[in-house]
């Protein structure tokens, strides 16, 4: 399997630096260059599968140019028993055909678990292959930090700094990333905003000489197509659970990057019969605006209950945009360039193609709140604020009750007990039993100024083989 630039000039990548590589040199993100495709046939005859045998099944046609099939299988056996349930991804009904996948019985307890667990072995499997280390820097204002923490805490080959914002991060989530343990795992609290972290590790990755030539920076942000391969597993497990691929399914997915619901989108292409997909934004809902009125603009960052879905603009969604113009790579960088100086459209034909497939709605904090507390009311079931804008897009987008609707449920509530307090619940959500502990643990992280030097002197005294 080969990997092409979504802007067309990149040379095109094996598995192995796609893995290790971020943006393309072309400032493009890389795509395979064609896609798997299973028979219904075949769909069908993984019914039943454990969720790792499935994922082998999915995954194995994108790496196996670079990975024997056994030790895909052990990485997989290993990535997904580390998960709080037998099944990994629980679906747990809302009303007549509704539900909500349970994507947070992870580690971490949000989705991203299910990519960044597997990410880190994968990584260190190539590095291993190639003698090779890097350092993995990136910047956090929640979930992501945790996410990569946990999956690189077993990494030989892979340091890992992760950057949050000094008293800026709620605890829980601070708690996460800090109680991690391992001579290879760094948190740095910076005396700054969150974009001043994003700042450093963005001048970090442009020049890499602190370093002194001795390893390199790698990243694991959500442009990273490995992350976008892992999830597209879960599209499949939950269509079988519900008697697919004999019927279609419905999806909404509380999207930020559009990393998430990209999986899903390949998971179609790749055989799975989905009829809609619902683009649940909260207000920062650029992508909203350009599924219902074909205008593409980037608008004023808004802080809300989701943070997670706090973005001006969905980097993946660069690689929906590379299809929906007939995979013309010219095409995306002329239009990605002109919409950096202001709103953009797409062609008519092209924007109705999309709206085949994906609907959208921007739900707000109060909404948000609102469906908590009603979907509580009705069955005793907590939602966190990312899931229930899920949930209440896709109760307003449905096209067809006979369909079934699943609503990706992206954290556990208990992560953002915040948004329970605002919906007016009296319930504390409660952390699962392995995490119970976790105001207990003991934290480690160095605070540093707000100065780029600082830091850098850090990193590069820090790693393994400084
Ligand atoms: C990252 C995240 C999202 C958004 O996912 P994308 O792939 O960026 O669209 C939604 N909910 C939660 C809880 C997240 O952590």
């Amino acid at each position: 399997m080969r990997y092409i630039s979504t802007r067309g000039e990149a040379p095109a990548l094996g598995f192995e630096d796609v893995l290790l590589t971020g943006l393309a040199t072309d400032g493009g993100l890389y795509v395979p260059e064609s896609l798997p495709h299973f028979s219904l046939e075949e769909i069908r005859s993984w019914r039943g599968l454990p969720y790792a045998e499935l994922a082998f099944k999915v995954m194995y046609p994108f790496v196996e140019d670079a990975i024997p099939a056994d030790d895909f299988r052990t990485m997989l056996d290993e990535t997904y028993s580390g998960f709080a349930h037998q099944s990994v991804a629980p679906l747990v009904q809302l009303d007549s055909n509704e539900w909500v996948m349970e994507l947070f019985r992870g580690p971490t307890l949000a989705f991203k678990d299910f990519a960044l667990q597997l990410l880190g072995r994968l990584l260190d499997y190539v590095l291993e292959k190639r003698k090779q280390h890097v350092v993995i820097m990136g910047a956090t204002s929640g979930d992501t930090g945790s996410a990569a923490i946990e999956g690189c805490r077993r990494c030989e080959h892979v340091d890992i700094f992760i950057l949050h914002p000094y008293q800026r991060v709620s605890e829980v989530q601070r708690r996460q990333m800090t109680t991690v343990q391992g001579d290879n795992i760094h948190n740095i609290a910076v005396k700054g905003n969150f974009d001043d972290c994003q700042r450093m590790v963005k001048e970090s990755f442009g020049d890499q000489s602190f370093l002194g030539g001795k390893t390199q920076l790698a990243a694991v942000n959500s442009i990273n197509w490995a992350r976008i391969m892992a999830q597209i597993v879960y599209y499949f497990q939950a269509s079988l659970a519900l008697g697919g691929p004999d019927r279609s399914m419905a999806f909404s997915v509380p999207t930020g990057n559009f990393g998430d619901i990209f999986a899903g989108y390949l998971a179609k292409k790749m055989g799975l019969p989905i009829s809609q997909l619902v683009i649940a934004t909260n207000r920062n809902d650029i992508l909203h605006r350009f599924m219902s009125g074909n205008r593409y603009e980037k608008q004023q960052l808004e802080h809300t209950l989701s943070p997670s879905m706090d973005i001006m603009v969905s980097s993946n969604f660069e690689r929906l945009l590379f299809d929906l113009h007939g995979r013309d790579g010219a095409a995306v960088k002329e239009l990605l360039e002109n919409a950096s100086k202001g709103p953009v459209s797409i062609e008519d034909y092209r924007w109705k193609s999309a709206r085949k497939l994906f609907d959208s709605d921007a739900v707000d904090d109060k909404t948000t709140c609102d469906t908590i507390r009603e979907i509580y009311e009705q069955n005793e079931y907590l939602l966190d604020p990312h899931t229930a804008i899920g949930v209440r897009a896709a109760r307003n987008c449905r096209r067809d009750a006979t369909v079934p609707m699943i609503t990706l449920g992206t954290a556990h509530p208990a992560k953002f007990p915040d948004a329970i307090v605002e919906s007016g619940l009296s319930v504390k959500p409660q952390l699962p039993p392995h995490m119970a502990d976790l105001f207990e643990r003991e934290e480690r992280y160095t605070v540093l100024e707000n100065d780029l030097a600082e830091v850098q002197g850090f990193l590069a005294k820090h790693w393994k083989n400084a």
